[in-house]
């Protein structure tokens, strides 16, 4: 049996506590969309591990490349060497996100991928000789991860801006997006961020923002044209367009890229998660020739980071035969058919007293409470129905791995409906 009072007394879990632990459910395997528990019970995974399990667990694929790629080297440093994995996984990621991003950096985590963007933006207006775009706009509800530049940019209410005073860079931050996906387009939802441009512009280096899908900070899914009107605000004001795909990146919204719903290129781009399908950690960072060019031929002459296991052989081998697993385009339907089964199982919860409202757009299906849930306790009544579901707040929300089937999402379903009764 594991030590669990070892684990819950010494091991910091994600945002926990070690005086006072939640409880955590041993787990000694997983394969395709189940989570083995020690004792035996299997869990209907309904999180794909924070967005990242696309294909399901123990894939043989995955597993092939990984052990194939141990067998010739798990990692070489990436100053100076190079390796086939990483080639491929970049001329892939050059091939599958929007067209013009063709420069690639790659690092170990999401927050690391935002923190290079945002680094690559600052060089950029730097490298031009201006000394005065220092500061980045974002829109509220946002985020990007929990280290110092990606807390800045995240929604400052919801997060870490008061206890790290002093420590978090303040930034211009707009009006969340009103208008949702799959309404009429308003064109006054663009005011607030067209505001803080035509005050700021000068100031400001590049606008940072989730496309489409705002994640941990609310699970809400705007228009697209908000990010039209946002590129062509960028283009007129001469500020940088970042791209956080790190949670919508490879399939989740029902595109490749959210980016890809209305068509437009970023001038920079973050994706993460889902690149490795959830075996390891990798992120990338990717860029315009406008945008490399740029930071290279200024003062620094080279872009000013490069991470111990940059470009780590294991992670690109698995992420190269991840992204060919997409590419034989099977998840198309399967996230489709997600879709469908989530709009016709989770709508009718709206109607109930304790949903205050129920959203989805690809593999994702979210239902807002009217009160906060007791996670602890919730937890528990989801792993006793057979299911692995994890809320926040008021949110309960699933994007399970596209290679669920009908009678296993209906599971998930069912166990939301039981516990909104
Ligand atoms: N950006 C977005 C949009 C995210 O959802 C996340 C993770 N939830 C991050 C950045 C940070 O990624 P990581 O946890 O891998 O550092």
């Amino acid at each position: 049996m594991m030590d669990l009072q070892f684990d819950q007394h010494h091991i910091w879990h994600p945002y926990t506590s070690t005086t006072a632990p939640l409880p955590t459910y041993p787990v000694v395997a997983a394969d395709g969309v189940y989570i083995e528990l020690e004792d035996g019970r299997r869990l209907i995974d309904g999180m794909s591990s924070w967005w990242s399990v696309v294909h399901g667990y123990n894939h043989p694929r995955l597993n092939a490349a990984a052990k194939a790629q141990i067998d010739k080297m798990s990692h070489v440093m990436f100053g100076g060497l190079t390796h086939q994995s990483a080639i491929e996984l970049c001329k892939k990621l050059v091939e599958v996100t929007p067209k013009g991003l063709d420069r690639v950096f790659l690092s170990d985590s999401g927050s690391v991928a935002v923190e290079v963007a945002i680094k690559m933006a600052l060089q950029y207006w730097m490298s031009q000789g201006n000394k005065v775009k220092k500061k980045l706009l974002t829109i509220r509800n946002g985020y990007h991860g929990d280290t110092f530049a990606a807390m800045g940019v995240t929604d400052p209410v919801g997060s870490m801006h008061s206890l790290y005073e002093g420590f978090v860079v303040k930034h211009f931050f707009a009006e969340a997006p009103q208008c949702r996906f799959g309404e009429t387009w308003r064109q006054e939802d663009i005011a607030s961020l067209k505001a803080q441009l035509e005050a700021h512009h000068d100031e400001i280096a590049a606008v940072i923002l989730e496309p489409i899908v705002q994640g941990a900070g609310g699970m809400r899914f705007y228009h697209p044209n908000y990010l039209l009107e946002c590129k062509k605000l960028c283009e007129q004001f001469g500020v940088l367009l970042i791209f956080d795909e790190i949670a919508t990146g490879f399939g989740r919204t029902g595109r490749w890229f959210a980016a890809n719903h209305v068509d437009i290129e970023p001038d920079i781009m973050c994706v993460g998660k889902a690149i490795t399908g959830g075996y390891m950690s990798l992120a990338a960072t990717l860029c315009t020739k406008a945008v490399a060019d740029g930071i290279c031929n200024g003062q620094a002459g080279v872009l000013m980071h490069g991470p111990t296991f940059m470009g780590n052989p294991l992670a690109c081998a698995v992420a190269c035969a991840s992204i060919d697993l997409l590419m034989e385009n099977r998840w198309q339907q399967q996230v489709a058919d997600i879709e469908a089964q989530l709009i016709q199982q989770l709508s009718p919860l709206a109607a109930r007293d304790t949903v205050a409202d129920v959203r989805v757009l690809g593999a994702i299906g979210v239902v807002e409470l009217t009160q906060p849930v007791d996670v602890a306790t919730i937890q528990k009544q989801f792993v006793d129905m057979g299911v692995w579901i994890r809320p926040f707040g008021k949110l309960v929300y699933i994007m399970p791995p596209y290679v669920i089937n009908a009678q296993e999402l209906l599971k998930l379903t069912q166990a939301i409906d039981e516990i909104t009764r």
